[in-house]
């Protein structure tokens, strides 16, 4: 997971990268961090914490200068401290250098072992460390080919923005795991992110999604940027950044987050049509789907459940004689809305199966008479090795159990999912996703 974001030539650099941050809270709350150049020195501000926690006027009026990467944290494996907030700034033999980085590598650990075999000493859990001691090793004399040098090294899903005093060089793998969008800013400057809707809260104008297997480099010493393809595109857009992921307003690879969730939830109404009142979202990851089954089914669509925004992370654990409290703290049913009411329930998706559950604890204890759960994604039965946070084997329920026994642990009506085949078509069947959650072809190899 994770968010990225790079700035060029804008006299507000620093400032447009906090707002795209900002914009890109939802795929990172652990830690942010902004770097930038003024062309002399970098300059950096990064902590745990979110975007809004982390930086204030001071910590803007530090980070000088008309370039700026910055990066929200979703942490996975590995610790939380802050020596794992990124950027990742080093100082090597070509001056000062910045890493942010989206994405997994699946070599990382082999690369670790090799570098410090060699000698090289870690400071992070994180594999984008690896990246940064690649260029550091590289005998290249320029920087654009230490990065390629050490791109040839490193693989599996990653969108890389990478700084040094006078460039910013935007890196996307050539399968485009995950998204990344280039865009104009009012003042003439350059912003790449890892979604749209942050240029619309900058108002940055949508030039195109940086291409699969391409280089984008940014030049103090040039006009405009340059673009070399360094890989044979090979696209696989991750589903999941439909399906889960990026925000709604987001646009990717020239489709509406929302429109295709609500073809999802469409989809869904068509192949399984169900007798019932009333159709609900799971809040908030269900709406958009829930939105599009109503409109395809004629069933009325209401927000049955609400959730609490302000369960934050200084949460008190509730008792144990109050266990229940901490499933209801988050979300509330309308009682006078549901009793005695046939529902169909729609969410996102599926993984642990613990979302599932209480929502239908919390529906049948208000006395709804019929619980009917949409899944509008295919079950999950592989864990994601591109950048997509899912557990292990042992913990996907899908990946443990059919169906029929996992409508029965959620204590469900009935329980259906979306076929990858309508999975795919509701994207666009014109091209290919990366479904590994899904169908388990690891094809980055
Ligand atoms: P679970 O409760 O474990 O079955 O997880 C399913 C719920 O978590 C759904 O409401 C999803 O919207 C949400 N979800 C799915 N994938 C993720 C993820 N990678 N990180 C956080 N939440 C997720």
């Amino acid at each position: 997971m994770c968010a990225i974001v790079g700035v060029f030539g804008s006299t507000e650099a620093s400032r447009v990268a906090y707002y795209s941050l900002f914009a890109m809270q939802h795929r990172g709350q652990e830690a942010t961090g902004i770097c930038s150049s003024d062309g002399k020195k970098l300059s950096k501000v990064k902590k745990k914490g979110l975007v809004t926690e982390v930086f204030d006027e001071e910590a803007l009026g530090h980070l000088v200068g008309d370039m700026a990467i910055g990066h929200n944290r979703y942490s996975t494996a590995g610790s939380k401290s802050v020596i794992d907030a990124q950027p990742i700034y080093a100082n090597y033999k070509l001056g000062e250098i910045a890493v942010a980085h989206n994405g997994n590598l699946i070599n990382g650990e082999n690369i670790k072992k090799m570098l410090i075999d060699e000698g090289a000493i870690f400071q992070s859990d994180m594999d984008t460390e690896n990246i940064i001691h690649l260029i550091a090793r590289s005998h290249k004399e320029h920087l654009k080919d230490r990065i390629i040098e050490a791109l040839g090294v490193i693989k599996g899903a990653y969108c890389l923005v990478i700084q040094g005093r006078n460039k910013i060089f935007a890196i996307r793998d050539r399968y485009g795991v995950r998204p990344f969008a280039l865009g104009q800013l009012e003042d003439g400057g350059y912003i790449v992110s890892s979604e749209t809707c942050a240029f619309d809260l900058v108002g940055a104008k949508f030039i195109r999604d940086v291409r699969p297997g391409e280089m984008i480099i940014f030049d103090k010493a040039k006009e405009g940027f340059e673009s070399i393809q360094l890989f044979e595109p090979d696209p696989r857009i991750c589903a999941f950044e439909y399906i889960y992921f990026a925000r709604p307003d987001s646009v990717i690879e020239g489709k509406s987050v929302y429109a295709v969730r609500q073809e999802m939830g469409r989809a869904m109404a068509r192949e399984n049509p169900i007798d019932a009142d009333l159709v609900i979202p799971v809040p908030d990851s269900g709406v958009s789907a829930a939105l599009g089954y109503a409109k395809q089914s004629g069933i009325p669509f209401e927000m049955g459940i609400v959730r609490n925004h302000y369960v934050g992370r200084t949460f008190i654990e509730p008792t144990q004689a109050r266990r229940d409290m901490k499933v209801k703290l988050k979300l509330s049913p309308i009682n006078s809305l549901l009793k005695g009411k046939k529902i169909v329930v729609i969410d996102d998706s599926l993984v642990r199966g613990t979302t599932a559950k209480r929502i239908i604890k919390i529906l049948k204890d208000s006395g709804a008479k019929e619980v009917h759960m949409c899944i509008t994604s295919p079950t999950i039965e592989h864990p994601c090795k591109y950048g997509i946070d899912t557990p292990s084997y042992k913990e996907l329920i899908s990946a443990n159990k059919s169906v029929e026994e996992v409508r029965a642990y959620i204590k469900a009506d009935s329980l259906s999912f979306l076929t990858i085949k309508s999975l795919v078509k509701s994207i666009g069947d014109e091209r290919k996703y990366s479904l590994v959650s899904f169908d388990g072809n690891y094809f980055i190899k």
